[in-house]
């Protein structure tokens, strides 16, 4: 092999690998993305399991340790959220308990007719 065939075949080379380079760092970047999708994806289905295990067992007395602290924290949620109404002016819906404008007529959520006892105060 000549010096220019041989410097040639290294230039070449150099350039095919810094092309893999390339590619390897697009192919890395691909996999941990591909991977994050997976991590987001499970944890929703760690989310969903863990819901749908409390709700059967938040009597139980398994996990009770992980069970109070999520209770008092639904609890806490319900009583701001109650505040929420309050301070919005709101009235929470009797069917699906969602936060319905005072004197509205109906849940804008779920549809229920809203009994409001100040659209029912005759007007003098
Ligand atoms: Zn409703």
């Amino acid at each position: 092999m000549s010096f220019l065939e041989n410097l040639g075949a290294t230039i070449g080379g150099g350039a095919k690998t810094a092309l893999d380079k390339g590619k390897e760092l697009k192919d890395v970047a691909a996999i941990k993305t591909q991977i994050a999708s997976i991590q987001a994806n499970l944890g929703k289905l760690y989310k969903e399991l863990g819901k749908a295990y409390y709700d059967e067992n938040k009597e139980a007395a398994a996990y009770s340790d992980k069970m109070a602290p999520i209770k008092d924290a639904l609890d806490k949620i319900a009583e701001l959220e109650a505040k929420l109404m309050d301070a919005q002016g709101n009235v929470k819906c009797p069917v699906c308990g969602a936060s319905v404008e005072a004197g509205a007529q109906f849940c804008p959520k779920c549809g229920a007719a809203m009994s409001s006892s100040d659209s029912e105060i005759p007007i003098e």
